[in-house]
């Protein structure tokens, strides 16, 4: 076979992903809509009707959980002043703005610049537009001989990041700017603008201050009807918000976001933003639904071309030159000879005439089978072992039960139903090849035979628990198909096998040794349960949190683990390619030790699963959901990962959960999935030519769960530039926080929580200070300023400092561990939620709310500002912040709203079950509305299952959460929003250079925090 046909063949499916504007119009993002209910009335209650139809009155006055008190007498703005005037009116304003946005009445011709044409040199190939995708019509031809042409954005052209002129000076903040989104899009033709708020005498108006739901919701909606193409130099959107990307070399942001999408030339230049350069990396995320699955390519015995000096893969941005005979590598511009196999000449542009046959060069984000050379040991389907906690605990609190459904669950879904579509041939959930095996313990490890023959499983008891070893090859690990029966039949009656034996001490460190040894051959992943501080045997634990050592040095102690068990085997895991996840639950409320038992998940690439407060059946939805998650996302194993940038950047450091040996080695995992993310930090070591744009490039290594050796390349370009307004202009504001998030977790246990929040807070007026001396200097003192890009960063730093991670005040310390191990790990949608979580009110949904519109979209009524002014009397809530949802209700909540969502006869708080995790299935319009908004938060989370707890005014426990949650109000030890704003502002005028209060951190400084 000629090596062009092979090539030619090699991307999957059949769909070339340089043919866009062939396909249909991608579908959207569609949340399941449940069917409005036909024909039903309203019985007195008018849940359909608009605001406060359930007899709530409009909040006045009502201060609670330190929010602002309303006499403190907020100025509003003086309307002489520039200011952002926000749109009272929610959607009609938005549309608008969006309408006029898309329509690009306003925008200029795009003008070729030198940037143009340099940053793009090498996208010879067409770059799709959005409207492809939406399905206009377009001509095919002109764009695929658009080729070296400048790239204009015709799609969008409303939002074209760069309206002016290439070399377009910084404009400081002038004029009003659309709201929320324009954030991210900015206006067409307007110059980059910061947002101003004004103070007097420390005043502000707090409807003035950015808001987050805000910058959220707008793009949420945009992002519904429009595409997002990767080359086109928008900023990516929000991370909180669903998109699909179009994939036009450029990786999507769902894999990749750069702090700054042009980068400054110099190591000065980045010093004067306050801002970090680095790049989020969550390798396996998830597509969206209507974007291209990632093509699978195979270079056969020779594996994929690399660059003979840096190694780097190859990619979009490499060019060819001597007719084909040499590419340049983009990392390290080192000509390397082609290969005979992967010869082709190149037109007299010199591009490669097979260039769009060839997702390698055309993709952003592909993936390569490897050969043999690439393996550690013979790639398998994936192994799952559950390691079961069968102890007294475990067994009396209903957790041993909850978890051997959720295994069940996991492996062959949850209902019948399911079952019947297809006439009970019901598939396995897992990957083809995978395997599944059962070990539980207490004192002893016992193992089983799950063999398909057998009638049912047969236990083998480990006693040994100081030198475990495995007692039985065949049949530890089967086909779950193939063993189904066995395999139900054991978990059904595991926790009836188990009651009477009530041995109260698990034996853990034996057992995940055991599981070790299990899996030494092949690698694989462990989920393991356990319900009580393992007390038995070799590596038990004992009670170590100390409230006296809280807030001291010795706090540090509490934070991490000196155990050289767990250490030990940690490593091992990582060495054999195995990762742990647990589910940790605490049913009254114990202590776990999650520094020490999470260390192994943490650095093996694994998750914990905390249930602090452990309530079957409460608990038991979310506890099988999320064992279902671990089970059926994309995950992989035996990773190995590496970073490449091009020459004058290198990488100073990796934040997350891996393994690190030596700097400049690679990370190591044992596995990794598709909700975990990398943060990955930069330093110059040269200056950067901004001619020339500056490149990235991931690499992970893995075995894929269905036994394929694999790399997947990450490539992303950007821009470089000397001008702070190009900069500015291209700030992540998303990768920003997270990088800080991610950096300021890895700090501990080096550092203490309190050197951590001082050095957050630094971080945060830095950026802000670096702005406002860029920013021409001309704003009078008691001005806030912020940037436009940045202008919700002080919002997420403050619900960084009021998170559990590093809040000041009491937290237990497996709280806070786990919470700083979470951040470390979270990918980017997961993290903005954790920062600042979704609340909505449901007591005055519009009547369409929450059911599609006439596009197929559900309709998602506007997000509400985290503070408890906004809390209305005789309101309901959701607030969700990816880790917990809660349904807080007011005191005075209507009885029919109660009745409408819960059911008859639910008229009252206390008529509620407190310990429901679900909304019943009701006919009323009002229930239907509520859960379909909680299905679309659910579709739109990380790792976590959506389950919801209640909240009821003076009722649950939960309201403490609820308190917690309320970020912009004064809590959690720390400041409001208004006044963070003001004395991060006030800091800033009365150092003047904010490097005299940063060398007070010096110690905590790296390069690039600063
Ligand atoms: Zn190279």
């Amino acid at each position: 076979m000629s090596d062009f046909q092979m090539f030619h063949a090699l991307g999957q499916g059949s769909s070339d992903p340089n043919q866009p504007q062939t396909e249909p119009a991608a579908p959207q993002f569609r949340p399941p809509v449940a069917p409005s209910p036909g024909g039903y009335q309203q019985a007195g209650s008018n849940a359909g009707a608009p605001q406060s139809q359930y007899g709530g009155t409009p909040q006045s006055g009502y201060s609670g959980y330190g929010a602002p008190g309303q006499d403190q007498g907020y100025f509003p703005l003086n309307s002489g002043q520039q200011m952002q005037q926000q749109p009272q009116d929610g959607m009609a304003g938005l549309t608008e703005q969006l309408g006029s946005m898309a329509m690009g009445g306003t925008a200029g011709p795009h003008r070729p610049r030198k940037k143009d044409r340099h940053a793009y040199h090498t996208l010879d190939a067409p770059t799709g537009s959005s409207q492809a995708f939406n399905g206009v019509p377009q001509g095919a031809g002109p764009q695929f001989l658009n080729q070296n042409g400048p790239q204009s954005a015709p799609g969008t052209p409303g939002m074209a990041q760069f309206p002016g002129g290439a070399n377009a000076m910084y404009q400081p903040p002038n004029a009003a700017t659309p709201m929320g989104h324009s954030a991210h899009g900015g206006a067409p033709g307007a110059p980059m603008a910061g947002s101003t708020v004004t103070s007097a005498q420390g005043r502000v108006d707090p409807e003035q201050i950015p808001s987050v739901p805000r910058s959220r919701d707008g793009p949420a909606q945009y992002y519904l009807e429009h595409v997002y193409p990767t080359m086109e130099s928008h900023l990516p959107p929000p991370a909180a918000v669903p998109f699909v990307a179009y994939d036009q070399g450029n990786s999507s942001p769902r894999f990749a976001r750069l702090s700054l999408n042009s980068i400054p030339a110099s190591n000065e230049r980045l010093l004067q933003t306050g801002l970090p350069l680095g790049m989020v990396l969550q390798p396996l995320a998830k597509l969206q639904e209507g974007e291209q699955p990632i093509p699978l390519l195979d270079f056969g015995n020779t594996g994929p071309p690399r660059c003979n000096r840096c190694r780097a893969y190859i990619n979009p941005f490499m060019t060819f030159r001597s007719g084909g005979n040499k590419f340049v590598c983009n990392m390290c511009s080192y000509p390397n000879d082609v290969s005979p196999e992967y010869f082709s000449p190149t037109d007299p542009s010199g591009v490669r005439v097979d260039r769009l046959q060839r997702p390698e060069l055309t993709l952003g984000t592909v993936e390569f089978t490897v050969p043999k050379e690439y393996w550690a040991k013979e790639p398998v389907g994936i192994r799952w072992l559950f390691l079961i906690d069968v102890t007294a605990e475990s067994c009396n609190k209903g957790f041993m039960t909850g978890f051997c459904e959720g295994i069940m669950n996991a492996l062959y879904g949850s209902d019948s139903a399911a079952e019947d579509e297809t006439n009970g041939e019901k598939q396995t959930s897992l990957p083809p090849g995978s395997k599944v095996g059962i070990v539980t313990y207490d004192k002893e490890i016992h193992f089983y035979n799950l063999s398909a023959s057998l009638d049912k499983a047969q236990m083998m008891v480990m006693p040994d628990i100081e030198d475990p070893f495995v007692p039985l090859s065949d049949g530890l690990f089967v086909d779950p198909e193939e063993s189904k029966a066995v395999i139900t039949s054991l978990l059904t009656q595991l926790p009836t096998m188990f009651a009477d034996v009530k041995n109260p001490e698990p034996a853990l460190l034996p057992a995940l040794q055991a599981a070790l040894a299990a899996l030494d051959h092949t690698g694989g992943k462990i989920a393991c349960a356990l319900s009580a501080l393992p007390t038995w045997g070799p590596g038990r634990l004992f009670m170590r949190d100390d409230q006296k050592m809280h807030g001291t040095d010795a706090e540090k102690k509490l934070l991490t683990t000196e155990h050289p068990g767990y250490k030990k085997l940690g490593a091992q895991l990582v060495e054999k390619g195995i990762g742990a996840d647990f589910f940790m639950a605490a049913p009254n409320g114990g202590y776990l030790d999650i520094a020490t038992i999470g260390h192994v998940s943490s650095i093996s690439g694994g998750e914990v699963y905390y249930y602090p407060t452990f309530h079957n059946p409460r608990d038991t939805l979310r506890l099988s959901k999320e064992i279902r998650h671990t089970v059926t996302r994309e995950t992989g194993y035996q990773a190995l990962m590496k970073v490449r940038c091009s020459n004058g950047l290198q990488v100073a450091a990796y934040h997350g959960n891996f393994t690190h040996h030596t700097f400049g080695a690679d990370l190591e995992f044992g596995s990794i999935d598709a909700d975990k993310a990398i943060g990955v930090m930069f330093s110059y070591d040269g200056k950067l030519d901004p001619k020339l744009d500056a490149h990235f490039q991931a690499a992970l290594l893995y075995t894929s769960a269905d036994g394929q050796r694999r790399v997947r390349c990450i490539n992303l370009v950007a821009s470089v530039s000397e001008a702070m307004g190009d900069i500015m202009r291209l700030i992540d504001q998303d990768a920003v926080v997270h990088l800080i998030a991610k950096e300021a977790a890895a700090r501990i246990p080096d550092r203490t929580l309190k050197e951590v929040r001082a050095a957050i807070t630094e971080k945060s007026i830095d950026v802000l200070a670096g702005y406002r001396k860029n920013s021409a200097g001309s704003h009078p003192p008691g001005q806030l300023v912020l940037p436009e890009n940045l202008k919700e960063f002080s919002m997420y730093t403050l619900g960084l400092l009021k998170s559990r991670a590093f809040k000041g005040g009491r937290e237990p310390m497996d709280r806070r561990v786990h919470d700083l191990r979470l951040i470390k790990g979270m990918g980017t949608t997961e993290l903005s939620l954790y920062l600042y979580p979704r609340i909505y009110s449901i007591h005055n949904l519009d009547e369409g709310d929450g059911f599609a519109n006439e596009n197929g979209h559900l309709r998602m009524p506007a997000a509400i500002r985290a503070s408890f002014s906004k809390v209305e009397e005789g309101g309901a809530y959701i607030v969700d912040n990816g880790q917990i949802c809660l349904l807080w209700l007011h005191a005075q909540v209507s009885p029919h709203l109660l009745e409408d969502l819960f059911g008859p006869g639910m008229n009252s708080l206390q008529a509620l079950d407190p310990f429901s995790s679900t909304l019943p299935i009701l006919e009323t319009h009002l229930n239907a509305q509520v859960r379909n908004i909680l299905q679309y938060l659910e579709t739109n989370r990380g790792s976590k299952a959506l389950t919801i707890q209640l909240a009821r005014q003076g009722l649950d426990g939960a309201e403490f959460e609820f308190a917690r949650l309320l970020y912009e109000d004064r809590n959690n030890e720390a400041q409001s929003y208004v006044d963070w704003l003001l004395s991060g502002q006030r800091k800033k005028e009365e150092t003047g250079d904010s490097s005299t209060m940063a060398a007070t951190f010096a110690g905590l400084r790296t390069p690039y925090w600063g």
